[in-house]
């Protein structure tokens, strides 16, 4: 029997091969860091972590995490509602409701599984979802385990109005439309990610709550690229667009700027976490975060409360960044966030890029379709607090060598 899905396998992974779209892991010989080394290579800059605030590699948090293994062991072997629970459990469940500004919080193993769990027990088929275009993968995939109909806006069109895309020839709808269309269901949901991962473009939650509280509808933002740097003191992006208890449920990661281990949260109104601990499959299912992980995400948020330091450091190598690589000429999506996407639109071309400047010393990944839209090939360079301005400069002025030797910006 094997044999024929063998050979269907083997054609397909050809064809991904010969199409450019193999995914190839390049392995690291160090703890994450802003410079790494690659197995088999000397030491680069790396500008593609979701290291955002430079805790992957933190010496507290490591401290931490090895004192909370050896007080609560290395693992739970259980969900947590039969034996998976240990008071830092629970306390960080408080401690991360009370960093994101809601009344309260419940654990996941990834962000994957909080966006898997969200949807299903909240909203049924006579509900609606109205949910952007480019909204990460598991939302996508939440939203598909859930009954309730499914309304796409296109990305970040806030407005009433139904048009061809001139992108895609496709007939799309504006998130206004979308929530009338959604008028007679029960209850509607708005999903959105709060910081867009292939753009860096942040939602505009001023609108998308203005108009949920127009047309009656909850709001979910998926604030991982946002938790712990964005906004005045890292709260996210509700606090970068002053919404401040506007948002109805928040899911984020602390596998990003968190210390980067892994694990994930449901934040929102007290009821609606209450109903997850009873319905959410994946918290009822699968196991509870291991207790190091626990520990070093308790000691980030306590990191994160005394002092701005790192977001600020952030903020200002982002702008770093940005200005002295549109002063060489390239052409970077306008913004703020620290996912700097450099367009290069055509695929090839973007690959390359990155390639020659891993010789350069600079650790870079080439995105193209179908990650990102056909003929919007880029190179998403991700900023760190962990880099120093020297470093900064170092990635520019490969770049400006590179991009001049390929034809991206004038000799
Ligand atoms: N949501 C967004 C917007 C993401 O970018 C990611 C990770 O890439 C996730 C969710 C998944 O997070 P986790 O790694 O915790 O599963």
């Amino acid at each position: 029997m094997y044999g024929l899905i063998k050979e269907e396998l083997r054609q397909k992974l050809s064809a991904i091969r010969t199409e450019g779209l193999y995914k190839d892991e390049r392995v690291i010989a160090t703890p994450q860091d802003a410079a790494i080394r690659v197995v088999g290579g000397k030491e680069v800059l790396n500008f593609c972590a979701n290291n955002y605030l430079g805790l992957a590699n933190n010496a507290e948090i490591r401290a931490a995490a090895e004192a909370a293994m050896e007080e609560w062991g290395y693992g739970m072997a259980s969900v947590r509602f039969i034996c998976g629970t240990q008071s830092p459990h629970k306390l960080l469940e408080r401690r991360i409701a009370e960093f994101l500004g809601t009344e309260d919080a419940i654990l996941f193993s990834s962000c994957f599984d909080a966006n898997g769990a969200v949807f299903e027990p909240l909203l049924d088929e006579n509900c609606a979802i109205i949910t952007d275009s480019l909204n990460h993968a598991s939302i996508i995939d939440g939203v598909r385990l859930c009954k309730a109909k499914r309304f796409v806006f296109k990305h970040a069109d806030m407005r009433d109005i139904e048009e061809t895309d001139p992108d895609t020839g496709k007939v799309a709808k504006g998130l206004e439309r979308c929530l009338k269309d959604a008028s007679d269901a029960r209850i509607r949901m708005i999903a959105t990610d709060g910081v867009f991962s292939m753009d860096g473009d942040i939602a505009d939650l001023k609108s998308i709550c203005a108009l949920a509280e127009k047309y009656d509808a909850l709001v979910m933002v998926d604030d991982s690229h946002a938790t712990g740097f964005t906004g005045a003191t890292g709260r996210g992006t509700w606090e970068h667009c002053g919404v401040k208890g506007r948002v109805d449920i928040i899911t984020t990661t602390f596998g990003k700027a968190l210390g980067g281990a892994s694990g994930g949260v449901i934040a929102a109104r007290k009821e609606i976490v209450e109903y997850m601990r009873q319905k959410a499959r994946p918290y009822l299912f699968s196991n509870t975060v291991a207790p190091s992980i626990v520990g070093g995400t308790l000691k980030a948020l306590e990191l994160l409360s005394a002092s701005t330091a790192l977001r600020d450091k952030l903020e200002a190598n982002t702008r770093r960044f940005r200005e002295k690589m549109t002063a060489a000429g390239f052409d970077i999506r306008p913004g703020v966030h620290p996912i700097c996407p450099v367009m290069l639109y055509d695929e090839k071309l973007a690959h390359d890029m990155a390639d020659a400047l891993l010789e350069e010393g600079i650790y870079v990944i080439g995105f193209s379709f179908p990650v990102v839209p056909r003929g919007k090939a880029r190179i998403r360079v991700q900023i760190s607090a962990a880099h120093e301005p020297g470093q900064i400069d170092f990635a520019v002025e490969a770049f400006t060598k590179v991009g001049r030797r390929l034809g991206v910006i004038k000799a």
